[in-house]
């Protein structure tokens, strides 16, 4: 298997403003930082991919066609800037319905591994909710925890030897700094 190095990104609260099930293209807002983090990873060899929990799917606030046109909106935003987005797992399931997939589930970094040829072991997630975190480490992955979006009110559910970061472009820089093995 080719060893493919992927950085698998959280979406609310860490790529786009957490609004709250968000869906309508006019609730579009990219964070501070998040392209230029992702373009930083990018150009240092990561691949880039989103993993993201879509409960309101579930829950009847939103549909997949909701989802796939504002996530398509995100993709061709990212790319004009230079952000290639290789892949996008969604969970639409709701928290009640004991799915695989849902964070901290593992089944969307596992379908990456065998759709992607994703190396786990070399690749991060970054998030800011502890079952990003969570998910990561039941994987296998590295993971930076960002103080963005719930970030900063979740923090003391965190493990205390988690990898904390400001935002995605700080999160991009410790992972580079790191020497990004
Ligand atoms: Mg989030
Ligand atoms: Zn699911």
């Amino acid at each position: 298997m080719a060893g493919r190095r992927f950085v698998f990104v959280d979406r609310d609260g860490t790529l786009i403003e957490d609004r709250g099930f968000v869906h309508r293209i006019d609730d579009y807002a990219p964070l501070p930082g998040a392209i230029e983090g992702l373009r930083e990873l990018q150009n240092a060899g990561f691949e880039i991919a989103v993993v993201t929990n879509q409960s309101g799917i579930g829950r009847g606030f939103l549909s997949e066609a909701d989802f796939e046109a504002l996530q398509s909106h995100l993709v061709q935003d990212f790319a004009k800037q230079g952000v290639r987005i290789e892949a996008t797992y969604h969970c639409p399931h709701r928290p009640d319905e004991g799915c695989a997939c849902r964070k901290p589930g593992t089944a969307l970094l596992k379908r990456a591994e065998e759709e992607l040829g994703a190396t786990l072991e070399e690749s991060y997630v970054i998030g800011d909710k502890p079952h990003d975190v969570e998910m990561a480490r039941r994987a296998g992955c590295h993971s930076i925890y960002v103080l963005t979006g719930e970030g900063a009110k979740r923090r003391a559910e965190l493990p205390g030897d988690v990898a904390v970061a400001n935002d995605l472009l700080d999160a991009a820089r410790k992972i580079l700094g790191a020497g990004a093995a």
